[in-house]
């Protein structure tokens, strides 16, 4: 036993903990728990605990059910939620298959090999999310028009409004679970907030995503609201992003930063900046993977449509923000077409493994755009080299489906899992009549 699982040990003992809740994440991003009492610890730790995996999404095939989940003693974390007394704590968990290897269909190993490809590069990656949300008046019912808590605006203070309680008990309970916290401010939206989890390296950031998207449903339980990261709830309202900001760095140096260059981005930058975007269109399903993920994607409210990068620029799907002097550290590029749904493990291998493709390939940046992109007409975009992004669910799969980038990165068995169950949901989708056709056309046709 090495010293993380007797420390874990001593914890519960310790702390009074009953139940250890063994996290891992489905294929589609959805927080998975199975909890075991702290005599199974040990067992946990050298063997793992066996499961019936096939009514978990995309983790095997029915001829393969049995899984086995090992926790990781270095994300142990006490619950507050669950109280002092017979605690509650968890650990995120590998996947295993019942032989012991890797399950080729966890999304945290997808991120693993992901990461272990760039460190035998001599990188680190770090990714830094924007996290944006909606906080709707409980219970929220799809059947009828959602009420969000508030009518304020971007970084409005509302008066005795809901959301800076709301977002100081989910700060407070973040940190107190070792996750620290950046900003948190109201956004554009009506009921929209958005908290910034500070900077860590990518697995610890997915991880933490998982955590904070539970904590903020847990409190909005707690002050009786309702917590939504559906990109797109509300038709006319901004959707809600994960802007995420991303660096590669070698040892303790950031490998973006180049004093005296333009914008002071080193040539691994502008490469990794040339990859993300010359594979942009082929990691969308994975980055905005539901058919509501495009009516932000196109509803306008700063989140991107188009294909391009700029310094400052918030038009632009890839965004190097102002550089600060002397904190060469802090250089980075901030990747705006993320949504708060996506599954963070997933999204973070194929950023990265575009990223590398470009340092790799020696893939040359083109000129940044300064301009606002959507005021460009279709030609003049078209003049300047810039694509857009898909449309939709359904376009975003057909690039996909040719992307070896992507294949190679989710591997085969996730690939065409995301890619089955993404065309279910589309053909699902499409064969719906809405009320909008309802309206529109039952009194003329
Ligand atoms: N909500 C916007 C989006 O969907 C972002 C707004 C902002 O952070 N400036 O991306
Ligand atoms: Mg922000
Ligand atoms: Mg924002
Ligand atoms: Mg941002």
């Amino acid at each position: 036993m090495d010293r993380q699982q007797e420390f874990v040990l001593r914890t519960v003992e310790e702390r009074d903990i009953r139940f250890i809740r063994l996290w891992f994440t489905d294929v589609l991003g959805i927080l998975k728990s199975v909890a075991i009492a702290p005599a199974e610890l040990e067992a946990a730790f050298s063997e793992g605990i066996g499961f019936d995996g096939s009514s978990i999404e995309g983790l095997t095939r029915v001829y393969e059910a049995d899984m086995i989940a090992k926790p990781d003693p270095t994300t142990f974390q006490i619950l507050p939620w669950r109280g002092e007394r017979h605690g509650t704590a968890r650990m995120f968990c590998d996947i295993l298959t019942p032989g012991g290897e890797p399950s080729l269909a966890d999304s945290r190993n997808v991120l693993k090999r992901a990461l272990a490809k760039a460190s035998a590069q001599g990188f680190t990656f770090y990714t830094h999310p924007e996290v944006e949300f909606y906080l709707f008046e409980a219970p929220a019912d799809p059947l009828r028009p959602l009420v969000p808590v508030d009518q304020g605006g971007y970084f409005d203070h509302v008066p005795r409004g809901t959301a800076h309680d709301f977002r100081r008990a989910a700060i407070t309970m973040l940190e107190s679970m070792g996750i620290s916290v950046e900003f948190s401010h109201h956004e554009a939206g009506p009921g929209q907030n958005e908290i910034d989890l500070r900077y860590a390296d990518a697995l610890t950031t997915a991880d933490n995503i998982m955590t904070f998207r539970t904590v903020v449903k847990e409190v909005a339980l707690e002050q009786g609201v309702f917590a939504s990261f559906m990109p797109k709830p509300l038709p006319d309202k901004p959707g809600s992003g994960m802007h995420t900001h991303l660096s590669l760095f070698e040892g303790d140096r950031n490998a973006f930063h180049e004093p005296g260059a333009h914008l002071e981005l080193s040539k691994v930058a502008r490469s990794f900046i040339a990859g993300i975007l010359t594979h942009a269109a082929e990691i969308t399903a994975v980055t905005n993977q539901f058919v509501n993920s495009y009516k932000r994607l196109w509803g306008g409210a700063e989140a991107p449509s188009y294909i391009c990068w700029g310094h400052n620029n918030r038009s632009a799907l890839v965004r190097v923000p102002m550089y600060k002097p002397g904190k060469g550290n802090s250089s980075r590029v901030e990747y705006r077409a993320v949504d708060a749904a996506t599954n963070p493990y997933l999204a973070f291998a194929v950023l990265l493994a575009a990223g590398l493709k470009g340092i790799e390939e020696g893939y040359e940046l083109p000129e940044g755009a300064e301009d606002d992109v959507w005021e460009l007409t279709d030609a003049e975009r078209r003049a300047l080299g810039i694509e857009p992004l898909p449309t939709s669910l359904d376009a975003a799969i057909a690039v996909m489906e040719k992307s070896e980038l992507v294949a190679e990165t989710l591997g085969e068995h996730v690939f065409d899992f995301v890619l089955r169950n993404k065309k279910q949901e589309w053909d699902e989708y499409r064969a719906q009549v809405t009320q909008y056709e309802l309206q529109r056309f039952l009194p003329v046709l």
